[in-house]
């Protein structure tokens, strides 16, 4: 399977730089699986930007209903109805920012696989929990809550304390968290979680995308600041193994 390379474009981008981004995606034609999250008001321009092309588009949130009195929300439906066909679900920032828990974005989850949308959900500890040697247990616990039955999608790990900042974890530590990461899902889901892909995200660059790509189980990356820059993001996505 390619490598699945996610842009979590944040509150970012605006329409003239979304054309320019999207001519310099197809223009490349890049081998592993691309995902574009950009704000909600750009999904229907990339939609029509990509429309032959295999590149993929997700929401960087979306309601647990279908429709209602949410001010300010966006339902799984009309995301998928613009041309979604992924929702990052649980990011830190949503669920630091937003009060969001596991329970909401088992919610959240259960809303996108009924629209028809992939769930790409995002764990991972902060700095003061790997300090206290407790993330593993704490990715576990939220696997175990926001990953209700029947999912089918991906998982990211996004260490808290990696997420904006320059750092990342050793080669050895990412090494580990995969690990425990799809023995969780091996055990959770039976059939399908062997075959979950698991993206690493948290200051990955051209720089150090190689090294993070080829390690075992990563398989993809989540990719904040540096999707921004399409030259960047066409040069992650170019070190990232082909099968
Ligand atoms: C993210 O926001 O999901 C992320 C990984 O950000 P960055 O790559 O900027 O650390």
């Amino acid at each position: 399977m390619p490598s699945t390379i996610a842009g979590n474009w944040k509150m970012n981008g605006t329409l003239a730089g979304a054309d320019a981004y999207a001519a310099a995606m197809i223009a490349a034609k890049p081998a592993a699986s691309l995902i574009i999250c950009p704000p909600f008001p750009l999904l229907a321009r990339f939609a029509a930007a990509f429309a032959s092309t295999p590149i993929a588009l997700g929401a960087q949130d979306c309601h647990a209903r279908p429709s209602g009195a949410y001010t300010g929300d966006v339902s799984a439906v009309l995301l998928r109805e613009v041309g979604a066909s992924h929702v990052i679900l649980g990011h830190s920032e949503r669920r630091a920012g937003y009060g969001e828990t596991n329970a909401t974005v088992a919610a959240k989850v259960e809303a996108a696989l009924a629209a028809g949308l992939i769930p790409i959900v995002c764990v991972g500890e902060t700095e003061a929990e790997r300090d206290a040697s407790e993330a593993e247990d704490v990715v576990k616990t939220q696997l175990r809550h926001s990953l209700p039955a029947g999912f089918q999608g991906l998982v990211a790990y996004e260490p808290v304390w990696a997420i904006g900042t320059g750092r990342t974890p050793s080669e050895a530590d990412v090494t580990a968290m995969h690990a425990a990461i799809r023995a969780a899902l091996t055990a959770q889901f039976p059939v399908t979680g062997t075959a979950t892909p698991i993206l690493y995200g948290g200051s990955v660059k051209p720089e150090n995308a190689a090294s993070l790509l080829t390690l075992p189980e990563v398989g993809g990356a989540l990719v904040g600041g540096a999707s921004l820059k399409a030259a960047d993001f066409l040069a992650i996505a170019a070190a990232a193994p082909s099968v």
